[in-house]
Formats: C-alpha cells, structure tokens, sequence
C-alpha cells in the first residue's frame, strides 16, 4: 500500500478489540498473564488490549489493521505474545519517521478487575513503545451486567494512539 507522507507533524488513530473468554486459555492484557480467570480465545495470545493498541498505531500511521499485518492463516502467529507484535509495529511506526506520543486505554468487561494489573500493564506497553508509563493511561469501565460484557463472555478494548514526526 503506497502511502502519501502526511503534512501533519502529528497523526492520531484509533484501536478498538473485542475477544471472548474461552476454556482451557491464559488470560493475557497488556503483555501480564491475569491469574484465576478464563482466557480469551484467539489465535495469538489472544491479548486484546495489546491488539487495540496496535491499531490505534497502525491508524495513525496510515499502516494497514492487525489482521492484514499479522493475519490468523499464518502459523508463525500461533500462541506469539501480542506484545512482540507491538514491537514490529513500533518498528514500522518508527521506519515511517514517527514516535510515539501517548497512548489511552480504555478497558470495557465485567470481570477481571483490572486494577491490580494497571502499573504493570503500562509498563510493558511504555517498554515497547520506548515511551514512558506517564504516556500510557490504563483505564478500566464495565457495562454494569449488561450485554455480552455484561455476562463476563469478553474483554472490549479501545485505544487512542498519539503519533508525532521529528521533522
Ligand atoms: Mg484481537
């Protein structure tokens, strides 16, 4: 895909995810295993705040989505940390003249509490997008019971990603 280099110094994108829980899988958000909970299914790891994330870099990068970078055909993706996704895409991102800015996250499910997991969560997200974790927002909401989230059958998450060139 050839790609027009924006006139903005700054580009912004969007990431949003949805996975349902699934028997037998690791539960993994933002890079940190969360014990005592079902995982979601997926062919990756399955991490969908990891994914959100991606896009919302891929976006702003004017990059194509997670799927055609990264698509489920192939087995080399089979079970791969998402985290080490992020990590090509922060390359692409980088070969494209961008940095990153920051990053908000907004996580949307009725069970796990997130809390406990936020700081290290943000860690890894900072760590791999060479960004501080003052740069990445961990934010947590339910739907109150309601809907598929509501039930506890999935994890949404949305993500805002901040891109900025040097130049
Ligand atoms: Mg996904």
């Amino acid at each position: 895909m050839k790609i027009e280099m924006s006139r903005f110094k700054y580009r912004v994108g969007l990431g949003f995810d949805f996975h349902p829980f699934a028997e037998g899988r690791e539960l993994v958000l933002g890079g940190v295993k969360i014990p005592d909970i079902e995982g979601l299914s997926g062919h990756s790891d399955a991490d969908a705040l990891t994914h959100a994330v991606i896009d919302a870099l891929l976006g702003a990068a004017g990059l194509n989505d997670i799927g055609c970078m990264f698509p489920d055909t192939d087995p080399s993706y089979k079970g791969i940390s998402s985290l080490l996704l992020l990590e090509r895409v922060y390359e692409r991102v980088r070969d494209r003249g961008y940095s990153v800015g920051n990053v908000d996250i907004v996580v949307i499910a009725d069970a796990p509490r997130l809390q406990p997991h936020a700081e290290a969560i943000r860690a890894n997200i900072a760590r791999t997008l060479h960004i501080t974790a003052d740069d990445v927002a961990v934010k947590a909401t339910t739907m109150e019971g309601k809907g598929v989230i509501g039930r506890k059958e999935g994890v949404a998450v949305q993500a805002v990603a901040l891109l900025h060139r040097a130049d």
